[in-house]
This record gives structure tokens, C-alpha cells and sequence, in this order.
């Protein structure tokens, strides 16, 4: 398509389109000022700043140009030449950024909880675990009131017999394999029956009684049947000791929820015994576990914390006894050092397996990410770009770039100064149609 351009290109053409200008100033020459024509049947989100995901810079009175499903063009407002009876969406001096992904939750087949999380600027959940009965449900892309959030889903969860999920929430969340032989034919019926990506537990619970756990063949097997397939393969894995057998070895691309140190009895109550903060744990009683996720790092594995599942309901007292905050601080030190290896980390508030995570817009997880030291900027990377590669789905959403489908946020205000701005979103596009807009 010859309107999609390269941004070097699109930098190129705003100085070039400024010496137009310049020209035309002086001479008054038929040099075109805005050499980029949007086509009459687009669709333009204007007048605002543009954070396109991708970790470029904002672009200061912005356009996104959008054409059926997909998004044309992104650049300067002044580089275009937009007809009159063009469609523009006004984004009345806020930013206009892709849509929020929210990448692990669950009970979200029912397009009525999607359509909860689409009117908050949220346009595509991904559901990692849910039972086969309840996949044909993702299908439905709305309900009576409007459109529902884009939903892309892992299926049941791959383990062994007897493993999680099985034991704590129903074996119809499980997808049991006995064999790597059985491990491939799960991802083939899995991703046969339209699953984006494949997640596993490497869950043993009480270690006291422990569920068993897939083996590192097992594993394996899992890993090179959905990548021969593109699909990314997830692990629910908390145990240091099986990031370090299972998931690096085996080449896993997403650890959900966050690794922390495991403590003895005995350091457990000199951590609660001391007043010292939470890196003299990581410091004194588990150095080993920076070394491992510097490894996780090396490996280029990316991690979805959860951590509103894990502390949001704590972060949100306003009372915390001394145990409630090292709970907190245990967890958000942990992302916190996974992210100053270099670590990148995605949006994911495990929606529907607790009870006090909330849908639609995913305010305190983003909140949360910002406490474990990433900045807004990288906390809207997290939730958008990165959500959409976890979930598979990297090529076709994430970020405002030429050729991605149009699914687009305007929110009042500057979220990289203040996240309170994804409170109030006034727009969304999805798939290139005007899904909400406090206009209409
Ligand atoms: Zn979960």
C-alpha cells in the first residue's frame, strides 16, 4: 500500500513538509504543504497527542488514520491533507493511544463481562484457562447493548493427572497429558479448536502435599509443537526451583504471575522479626533468586505479574498490619528487580480468579507496575504492545502502526504524567468502528 510509510520516513516528511510551508509562506509556490492525502472514506482520531504503544516517542497533535478494520497511517497532524467531508474523531486535546489489553484473566467467554471491559477502553481481553464447553463463547464478538471486547483464549490448562488446576478449581479447567506424545496432540487440539496461545501449570501448591507437576520432556514437547504452530507458550509458575528446571530449560516465553523468593520457616520469622525493607531479603536471604531472573531476562521470557490478584486487595487498605505490607512489598520488590535486569513485563490482572479484581479498565494493576519501578510510558508498553505478544496476537494488535487493526483509545488528559488518565477514557475504536464516544 503506498501510504504506509516507515517512521525515519514520516520524521523525513515533517521537516519536508515544513519547508513546504516555508516556501509557500515566501512564494506563495504551488508546493503542496500536506502531502499526505487521507483517503475520503477514512476515518481520523485528530487533536491529541499520540502514544503509539510501540515506545516511540509522543507525537504531539497527532492523527491516527484508519481505513475499514485496520490503521492506515499514524504521523504529525501537519503532514496530512485531510478532506472536509473526511470522518475525524476529535480527541479534544487528550491522547489517543491502541486500546488496552488486558493478558491473563479467566471467565471472560460470556461476551456481556467482555462488553464490561470494552466500554473502559479495554478492547481485547486474554483468557488463560477456561474449560472446553466454553470456547465457542469467544466467538460472539457482541451482546444487544454494543460490541464486546476482542477475546482470545489458551483453553484448558496443559498438566499432568492430578495436577493444577484440577485439584482447586475443577478438572474442567484441566487438559491432563500422561505423555509428551499426549503434550503434542493437546496443543494441536487446542490451537485446532482456536486457542492463540498454550499455558501450562508448573503448580505443586502445598509443598507439604504437593500436586504433581509436568516434566521437563513434557514441557519440551508442549514448546516445540505451538511454536511449529507460532503460538507462545505460558507457564503459571511461582517456584523459583521450577524457573530454573523447567521453564528456562525448556524455552518457555511467559512466566504468569511473579517468581519471589521461598522461604524456610526459620528465615521467615527473622524477615518478620526485623525491621529491614524488603531488598534486605532479596539482598541477604535470597541472592540466588536475582541471579535466576537475570537468567529469565537473558532468555528474553516476558512476565505477567498479576499482581492485583496477588496484593491489590491489601494495596487498597488503608490499614496494613507490618505482615500485610511485607506481603506486598515481598511482591512488588520481585517485579522491581525483574524489571531493572532489563525484564519486559505485560498487563494481566487475573480477572475472574479472584473475587476483588474488578473488570474493565485495569487501573490498579497498571498502578502496581508503576510501584515496581516502571514508568507510565512503560507501564502503557506493558498493557498494550506487550499484551498483545503474549496472547499471540503481537502482528495484529498492540500498537497505532500501519497495517494493525484499529483498535484505538482517546483518554482525557496525559497518562504519562498521571495513569488516573485511563480513568476516563472518551473514545474507543475498535476494529476501525466507533465503538463509544462521549459525542454521541
Ligand atoms: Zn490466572
Amino acid at each position: 500500500m503506498g501510504e504506509r510509510r516507515t517512521r525515519a520516513r514520516d520524521s523525513r516528511m515533517v521537516s519536508g513538509s515544513y519547508v513546504c510551508m516555508t516556501l509557500l509562506l515566501i512564494v506563495l509556490s504551488g508546493c503542496a504543504a500536506n502531502d499526505r492525502r487521507v483517503p475520503v472514506d477514512a476515518l481520523v482520531v485528530a487533536n491529541g497527542t499520540v502514544i503509539d504503544g510501540t515506545g516511540g516517542p509522543a507525537i504531539a497533535d497527532g492523527v491516527v488514520v484508519v481505513r475499514d478494520d485496520r490503521i492506515l497511517a499514524v504521523g504529525g497532524g501537519a503532514e496530512f491533507d485531510i478532506p472536509g467531508d473526511v470522518k475525524v474523531l476529535d480527541a479534544r486535546g487528550g491522547t489517543i493511544l491502541p486500546g488496552i489489553i488486558d493478558a491473563h484473566t479467566h471467565s471472560t467467554g460470556d461476551p456481556a463481562v467482555r462488553r464490561a471491559f470494552l466500554v473502559d477502553g479495554v478492547t481485547t481481553v486474554c483468557n488463560v484457562g477456561t474449560s472446553l464447553d466454553r470456547l465457542s463463547r469467544f466467538e460472539q464478538a457482541s451482546v444487544a447493548e454494543g460490541p464486546a471486547a476482542r477475546g482470545f483464549f489458551a483453553g484448558p490448562i496443559i498438566t499432568v493427572p492430578g495436577g493444577y488446576p484440577g485439584p482447586a478449581y475443577g478438572s474442567q479447567f484441566s487438559y491432563e497429558v500422561g505423555t509428551p506424545e499426549e503434550a503434542r496432540d493437546a496443543v494441536n487440539d487446542l490451537l485446532g479448536r482456536g486457542a492463540s496461545m498454550i499455558k501450562i501449570a508448573l503448580a505443586p501448591g502445598d509443598p507439604r502435599d504437593p500436586w504433581p507437576v509436568l516434566d521437563l520432556d513434557g514441557v519440551r514437547a508442549v514448546v516445540e509443537e505451538a511454536h511449529g504452530r507460532g503460538a507462545p507458550v505460558r507457564a503459571h509458575a511461582i517456584e523459583p526451583y521450577l524457573v530454573e528446571e523447567i521453564v528456562l530449560p525448556a524455552g518457555l516465553d511467559v512466566i504468569d504471575h511473579s517468581p519471589f523468593p521461598i522461604l524456610s520457616a526459620e528465615e521467615e520469622s527473622s524477615v518478620l522479626e526485623s525491621d529491614d525493607p524488603p531488598s534486605q531479603l532479596f539482598d541477604v536471604v535470597a541472592p540466588e533468586f536475582e541471579v535466576l531472573m537475570a537468567r529469565v531476562v537473558e532468555q528474553g521470557i516476558v512476565m505477567v505479574p498479576t499482581l492485583d490478584a496477588h496484593i491489590g486487595t491489601l494495596y487498597k487498605k488503608i490499614d496494613r498490619s507490618r505482615i500485610e505490607q511485607i506481603v506486598i512489598d515481598v511482591h512488588v520488590e520481585a517485579v522491581r528487580r525483574f524489571h531493572l535486569l532489563g525484564g519486559s513485563l505485560a498487563l494481566g490482572n487475573d480477572y475472574g480468579a479472584n473475587p476483588d479484581v474488578e473488570s474493565g479498565m485495569p487501573l490498579t494493576e497498571m498502578r502496581l507496575l508503576q510501584a515496581a519501578g516502571l514508568t507510565p510510558h512503560e507501564v502503557i508498553m506493558a498493557s498494550t504492545r506487550n499484551a498483545a505478544m503474549v496472547c499471540g496476537q503481537g502482528d495484529r494488535l498492540g500498537t497505532l502502526e500501519p497495517g494493525k487493526l484499529a483498535d484505538i483509545i482517546v483518554v482525557d488528559g496525559n497518562p504519562l504524567t498521571d495513569l488516573q488518565a485511563f480513568e476516563t477514557v472518551t473514545a474507543i475504536v475498535q476494529g476501525g468502528a466507533l465503538a463509544y464516544s462521549e459525542e454521541h
